[in-house]
């Protein structure tokens, strides 16, 4: 069954935009040329039919790194360029809770703790590593120091033995993930923009003037489409459309207990350099990650458990409700890649797993690359 000369002429055709992605990235970069060009036709088509990759199965930390991440990133792009990829998760982050509000988020920053486990990969900073850290961290969030070293003993339902330390970062804070694509959705809707769901883009045929994709769909088969203009936001799955960019999908497993009376860990957690994270959500605690143990899905997500009944022994008892996983986009280094692949195609790709700050920046990046550059 063939597109219909409707459904063509409303959402296939003289389009000036096509975004390919419907996650945080894809939506803001479309909100963003909504802003800088009114007149546009502009939409955006996404391969799965709830339209959410990371951006609707992520744990909802507003996170900017913990100690140990920020010290991986400094290793890896050397100070300056790690400082500005920390402002531009910050800024990013300040522009989300701007454009939607706390209460539309469902955000509230209740700080996070970095704990180190004696199983654990990571060892704990001495006193002049975090402050050299607040001293590095300040000018990108404006917030003296952001890390103090706390007792575990002083947390809430965590088993702690006696000298058991976790540094404390006071910035951070949790969201409704659910919450935010439901505003994502709502507001480029009310801007006139349409997401398409259930069209994957198969290949990318980029032309001195315009762009041609090929598209297929479970109910219309493939056909093609052109756009004077194209921003790729597919994160974990670019490389099957731009095979020369650095990005790899990696898997993320994430587990969420039953309710437990009585239960309410307040902060967001980090464990080896935040390969695992933790949080609460009202009375369950969620636990994801572990990818860096190498190990299959079964093995991954049993460790996770038991690593979750150590540290917190009243989820002991709790079933497991929910347990997902989803696909980061992962390269060389934690930045992600906003590039131009042509004069009018720009690639904005490898969000990691700090996308939910730094998401709406890139979105807006890769838009001002296409029309400024
Ligand atoms: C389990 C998990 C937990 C996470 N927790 C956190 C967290 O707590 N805090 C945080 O900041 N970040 C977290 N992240 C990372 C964060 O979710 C991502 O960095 C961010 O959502 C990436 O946004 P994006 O728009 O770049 O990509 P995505 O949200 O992945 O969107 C890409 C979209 O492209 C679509 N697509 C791909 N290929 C095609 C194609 N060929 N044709 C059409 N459509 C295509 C996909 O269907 C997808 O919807 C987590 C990620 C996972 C998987």
């Amino acid at each position: 069954m063939a597109f219909s000369y409707w459904e063509s002429n409303a959402w296939l055709e003289d389009l000036d935009l096509m975004v390919v992605g419907a996650g945080i990235v894809g939506l803001s970069a479309a909100l963003r040329a909504r802003e800088i060009h009114p007149s546009w036709r502009i939409v955006v088509v996404d391969a799965d039919p709830l339209g959410g990759g990371g951006s609707s199965r992520n744990a909802g930390f507003s996170c900017f790194g913990s100690t140990t991440e920020l010290q991986q990133d400094r290793q890896a792009l050397g100070d300056q360029d790690a400082l500005d990829l920390v402002r531009k998760r910050w800024q990013g982050l300040q522009h989300l809770r701007s454009t939607f509000g706390d209460s539309t988020l469902g955000h509230h920053v209740c700080g996070s703790v970095e704990l180190f486990p004696r199983t654990g990969s990571e060892s704990l900073p001495s006193a002049q590593e975090l402050a050299d850290l607040n001293r590095w961290i300040e000018p990108a969030t404006g917030v003296p120091n952001t890390f103090t070293q706390i007792h575990q003993h002083s947390l809430p339902h965590l088993r702690s033995e006696s000298g058991d330390a976790a540094i404390f970062s006071r910035l951070e804070g949790l969201l409704d993930t659910g919450k935010m694509n439901r505003a994502f959705k709502a507001l480029v809707h009310a801007r006139g923009i349409d997401v398409l769901t259930g069209i994957r883009v198969e290949a990318i045929n980029v032309m001195a003037d315009s762009c041609e994709l090929q598209i297929s769909t479970l109910s219309r088969g493939a056909t093609s489409v052109t756009a004077s203009r194209l921003v790729v936001a597919t994160n974990a799955l670019s490389a099957g459309l731009i095979p020369e960019l650095d990005v790899q999908p990696a898997v993320n497993h994430v587990l969420l207990t039953d309710r437990i009376p009585e239960f309410n860990f307040p902060h967001a957690v980090h464990i080896d350099a935040g390969y695992v994270y933790a949080r609460p959500i009202e009375n369950r605690m969620l636990i994801g990650g572990g990818r860096h143990w190498g190990l299959d899905e079964a093995a991954t997500c049993s460790r996770l458990q038991t690593l979750m009944h150590e540290l917190w022994p009243a989820t002991q008892t709790a079933p497991i409700a929910y347990q997902w996983s989803g696909q980061l986009g992962i390269g060389k280094d934690r930045s992600p890649i906003v590039k131009k692949i042509a004069s009018n195609a720009v690639a904005a790709v490898r969000l990691g797993g700090m996308g939910v700050a730094i998401g709406m920046e890139v979105g807006q990046l890769a838009v001002e690359k296409l029309t400024m550059d």
